[in-house]
C-alpha cells in the first residue's frame, strides 16, 4: 500500500514537473514581499482594534478579510456566505468557600485559586460536588497503539479522577515509551479532560508539575479566574466534565501524604507499563457558582472550486482573532497582533492569490480559512473541523500557520509535530527546491503541535502541517535567529507592542508561502492523499 502511494507521489511529481513546472513557478512568483507587507500593515493597524471576537474589531476584520478573498478571486465557502457562525458560551466560575478534601477525621481545606485552579464548563449555574471519591488514574491515558490504559479496571463514574500531567515518555526519557521527550497528545491537559469525560468522571484534576506542563502553576491559576470560552455543545457530543482543574504541586503533595502516598513515587510507578490506578480513600467537596453568556463569532472562508473534483479540497488556515483593547503598556492599549497573526493571514492570502493566478484551475478545491477564537482554545477551527462545508473525508490536507516572524530568509523550515504525516516528505522536497532543509521543533516537550489551528484537523484524522522558517537565518545564522524569536516572545508576544514596524523583512515569509503553495498545488493538481505515519496518534482516526 505504502509503495503504491510513494510510486503514485513520485509519478505525480514527475508529471507536475514536466507539464506544470513553469506555470507553477510563474504562479508562485505572484507571492511577493511588498504585498505581504501591505496586508500586515493593514491588519495590524489601530483601526482593526486588536481583532477581538464579539467586539467592533471583529466586524472590521471579517468584513475586510471577506473583501480580500473576493478581490483575489475566491468564492464564499459556506453556500453563498463567507461566514460560518461559531456559537460559543463564555463561562465565569467562582468557587464558593473552600474546597475540602477529607477522609475519616482528616480534613484539608484548599483555597482557590492559590491551592487549586478550578473551571467549570457546565451550563448549570450551581455545581456541587459532595464528598465524591477521589481516584488516582496515573497519567489518565487510554492509548491502544501503545497498549496503555490508565483507566483499566477503574470505575470513575461520578467520581473525581486525579491524574498526572504529560506522559510517561517525558519522565523516563525512554523513546520506546510514547515518544520519549516529545509530548504526545496524551500529555496535554485538554486530552486528559476529554478522556475523563469519556470515562464518565464528575471531575478531573491534574497534578501540576512545571516541566511536564511547560509552564508554572501561575498559568492555570490565572486562567481559572478568567472567563473561559467553550463551544456550545452539539447534540450527541460527549458533555465535558462539569469540573476541571489543577492541584498546585504543594496541595497535591499534602493530599497524597495525608493518605500515605508520595507524588514522586506515584509518578515513577505510573510510568511502568501495567500500572493500576486506585481509590485514594479520600473524597472531595466544593460548590461552584457559574455565570454563562452566550455569544457567537464567525469563521471567514473562501473557496476556489476544483475543476474536476470540487468536492475534494485542501484547507489553508490562519486565525484572525487577537486580544483587542486591554490593559495599557507604555501608553498603548491596542493589542494589534501584527505577528500574531497578521503576517500569517498575509501568508494565507498570498497563497490564495497564487492559486487564482493559475491559468487553469486545479482539479481539486482550495479553501482559505480564517478561524475565530484561536486564542481562546482553537474554538473556530474546532467548529469548522466538526462542521466543514465539504465531507470531512474529502479534506485531503490542512496547512496552518501562526506567528510568522518577519525576520528575513531562513535556511530551515521548522516542522512542529515533525514525523506525523507524509506531508513532511512533500515539504522536504519543496524545501530542497528552495535550498532549505526541514528540522523538527527543537522544543517538542511543550506540545506546540496541539496548540494552533491545524490541531482540530489532525484530531479529525486530516493530515495537517504547521511549518515555518524559524531557526536558521540565511544571513545571520542560528544564534541570531534564536535571539530574534526570544526578543519577540519576551517583548511583543500577546502584548500591545506586537505592532507593524517598517523594518520588518518579509522575504522569509515569501519563501514559506511558496513552499506551502508548492506542496498544496501538487496535492490539488493530483489524486494524492497524504497519510499519517504509522505510530502517529492520529493514524487510526479516519
Ligand atoms: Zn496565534
Amino acid at each position: 500500500m505504502k509503495t503504491c502511494l510513494y510510486a503514485l507521489m513520485a509519478l505525480s511529481f514527475f508529471v507536475a514537473s514536466c507539464s506544470g513546472g513553469d506555470e507553477l513557478r510563474r504562479a508562485s512568483e505572484t507571492i511577493k514581499a511588498d504585498e505581504l507587507r501591505e496586508y500586515t500593515r493593514t491588519l495590524g493597524a489601530d483601526s482593526f482594534m486588536g481583532r477581538k471576537p464579539f467586539t467592533p474589531g471583529e466586524e472590521v476584520t471579517v468584513a475586510w478579510l471577506s473583501g480580500e478573498l473576493e478581490r483575489i478571486g475566491f468564492r464564499p465557502a459556506f453556500g453563498d456566505s463567507w461566514f460560518q457562525e461559531v456559537p460559543m458560551v463564555e463561562i465565569t466560575t467562582v468557587v464558593d468557600g473552600k474546597v475540602v478534601v477529607s477522609s475519616g477525621k482528616k480534613r484539608i481545606e484548599l483555597s482557590a485559586p492559590d491551592d487549586i485552579a478550578i473551571e467549570s464548563p457546565s451550563m448549570k449555574q450551581v455545581v456541587v460536588l459532595d464528598e465524591i471519591p477521589m481516584v488516582f488514574c496515573g497519567f489518565g491515558i487510554v492509548a491502544p497503539e501503545y497498549g496503555w490504559n490508565d483507566y483499566a479496571g477503574l470505575d470513575v463514574k461520578g467520581k473525581c479522577a486525579v491524574v498526572l500531567v504529560n506522559d510517561p515518555g517525558l519522565y523516563t526519557g525512554d523513546t520506546t515509551l510514547f515518544k520519549g521527550r516529545t509530548m504526545t497528545y496524551y500529555g496535554r491537559w485538554t486530552y486528559k479532560y476529554e478522556e475523563a469525560a469519556r470515562q464518565g468522571a464528575a471531575a478531573v484534576i491534574i497534578i501540576h508539575e512545571p516541566v511536564g506542563a511547560g509552564y508554572d502553576y501561575s498559568i492555570p491559576r490565572k486562567s481559572s479566574i478568567s472567563p473561559g470560552f467553550y463551544m456550545e455543545q452539539a447534540e450527541g457530543d460527549i458533555t465535558p466534565c462539569p469540573v476541571t482543574g489543577w492541584f498546585s504541586a504543594e496541595s497535591a503533595s499534602r493530599i497524597m501524604s495525608a493518605e500515605g502516598y508520595d507524588v514522586e513515587i506515584l509518578r515513577k510507578d505510573a510510568c511502568q507499563a501495567g500500572f493500576r490506578g486506585f481509590e485514594l480513600g479520600s473524597s472531595i467537596s466544593m460548590k461552584l457558582l457559574n455565570s454563562q453568556v452566550k455569544n457567537s463569532s464567525v469563521n471567514v472562508a473562501g473557496i476556489l472550486p476544483g475543476r474536476l473534483h470540487p468536492e475534494e479540497c485542501v484547507v489553508i488556515t490562519a486565525h484572525w482573532d487577537h486580544f483587542g483593547i486591554g490593559e495599557a503598556e507604555n501608553g498603548d492599549s491596542i493589542y494589534n497582533g501584527a505577528v500574531d497573526n497578521g503576517t500569517t493571514m498575509a501568508w494565507a492570502l498570498e497563497i490564495g492569490e497564487a492559486f487564482t493566478s493559475l491559468k487553469k484551475r486545479p482539479e481539486r478545491s482550495v479553501i482559505i480559512l480564517f478561524p475565530t477564537a484561536e486564542e481562546q482554545g482553537l474554538l473556530g477551527s474546532s467548529w469548522f473541523a466538526a462542521n466543514p462545508p465539504v465531507e470531512p473525508q474529502n479534506i485531503i490536507a490542512c496547512f496552518n500557520n501562526d506567528l510568522l516572524l518577519p525576520i528575513g530568509r531562513m535556511k530551515d523550515i521548522m516542522v512542529t509535530g515533525f514525523g506525523q504525516s507524509d506531508l513532511d516528505d512533500m515539504l522536504a522536497e519543496a524545501a530542497s527546491r528552495q535550498g532549505r532543509y526541514l528540522m523538527p521543533d527543537p522544543n517538542p516537550e511543550t506540545g506546540m503541535y496541539f496548540r494552533s489551528d491545524h490541531f482540530p484537523f489532525a484530531k479529525a484524522g486530516i493530515p495537517a502541517l504547521f511549518a515555518r522558517g524559524n531557526c536558521d537565518s540565511r544571513e545571520f545564522g542560528k544564534e541570531w535567529a534564536a535571539a530574534q524569536e526570544k526578543d519577540y516572545i519576551a517583548n511583543k508576544y500577546h502584548k500591545p507592542a506586537d505592532n507593524y514596524y517598517p523594518d520588518m523583512n518579509f522575504d522569509g515569509i515569501v519563501e514559506d508561502a511558496r513552499a506551502v503553495f508548492d506542496v498544496a498545488y501538487r496535492i490539488v493538481a493530483s489524486e494524492i492523499r497524504p497519510q499519517w505515519k504509522p505510530g502517529s496518534e492520529f493514524a487510526n482516526v479516519r
